[in-house]
């Protein structure tokens, strides 16, 4: 099936609607960069969020693009100034949080922070969902990482739409590209010639991440989404794995998180 028919697809799946505002998570990288633009095609209710981690000139280089992409489609970016608002690049957050947590890989440390920044950010804009770029090999990725973890429970809230998590301070996130294949996505934002950095995150350099990006390489298409359907079979089990953990908000940042104290704060702010 076509790229763009898989989304309109996915997006009649998850019934989003076009008058919901959606906040499109921009990196500067490919995926999401067709995301926001598929969206903005397709109808959708859609601005930018873009943030800056000052990690040099590629950050600059995500910057560039993601400025480019926002003034063509004719969206408002809204941009966060890592460095600003959180007083140090993430480099050196990341950096600090090792020092003292070692054997957290960058990766990790990044994605917590960035959920954290895009919840509450998203939350403080009044939209409806927030839209990440995510695609099929992602998804495998962490899915199989996670049972290879023996740790299936953490794929319980994945999927095109975050499910199981209702609280007025936990904004939905929406992944349009979920069922796409990486190699799709390339080509597609290539021949619509997307203003997007296809190197890969300076930091990216997540072994285990690395290791299974290269066996879901060696994967067909068919195979991948055989996967995927096989984890949306399987979902119903998995969610059951989960504890029945109600969601508090963090004792000391107020955001939505199952233990007292939210992992972003367990990471960046609690210095114990
Ligand atoms: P990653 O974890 O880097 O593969 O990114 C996954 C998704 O998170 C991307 O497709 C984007 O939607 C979002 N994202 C990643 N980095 C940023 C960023 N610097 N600013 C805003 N959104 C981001
Ligand atoms: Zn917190």
């Amino acid at each position: 099936m076509e790229l763009e028919q898989k989304v309109k697809q996915t997006l009649r799946k998850i019934k989003l609607n076009k008058r919901e505002k959606i906040l499109v998570a921009l990196s500067g990288g490919k995926d999401s960069c067709v995301t926001a633009y598929l969206l903005k095609k397709l109808g959708y209710n859609i601005e930018g969020f873009h943030i800056y981690l000052g990690m040099g000139k590629y950050s600059e280089r995500c910057l560039k693009a993601v400025k480019e992409l926002c003034e063509n489609l004719g969206i408002k970016l809204h941009l966060y100034d890592i460095k600003k608002e959180m007083g140090s690049s993430m480099c050196y957050i990341r950096a600090k949080v090792q020092h003292e947590k070692k054997g957290l890989k960058n990766c990790a440390i990044c994605g917590v922070i960035k959920k954290w920044i895009m919840n509450r950010e998203a939350r403080k804009l009044k939209v409806n969902k927030i839209a990440t770029g995510h695609n099929l090999d992602d998804e495998i990725q962490t899915f199989l990482m996670n049972i290879f973890k023996g740790s299936p429970e953490l794929s319980a809230n994945s999927g095109a739409i975050t499910q199981n998590v209702k609280d007025k301070k936990f904004i939905t996130r929406i992944k349009p590209l979920f069922y796409v294949d990486e190699k799709d996505i390339k080509k597609y934002s290539k021949e619509k010639k997307l203003p997007v950095v296809y190197e890969k995150c300076p930091c990216a350099l997540d072994s285990y991440r690395i290791q299974m990006r290269e066996f879901v390489n060696t994967l067909t298409k068919k195979q991948k989404e055989n996967v995927i359907k096989n984890f949306e079979k399987l979902l119903p089990k998995i969610k059951k794995l989960k504890s029945k953990e109600k969601l508090n908000y963090c004792e000391i940042c107020g955001e939505p998180s199952r233990k007292k104290i939210c992992r972003m704060c367990e990471l960046v702010r609690n210095k114990n």
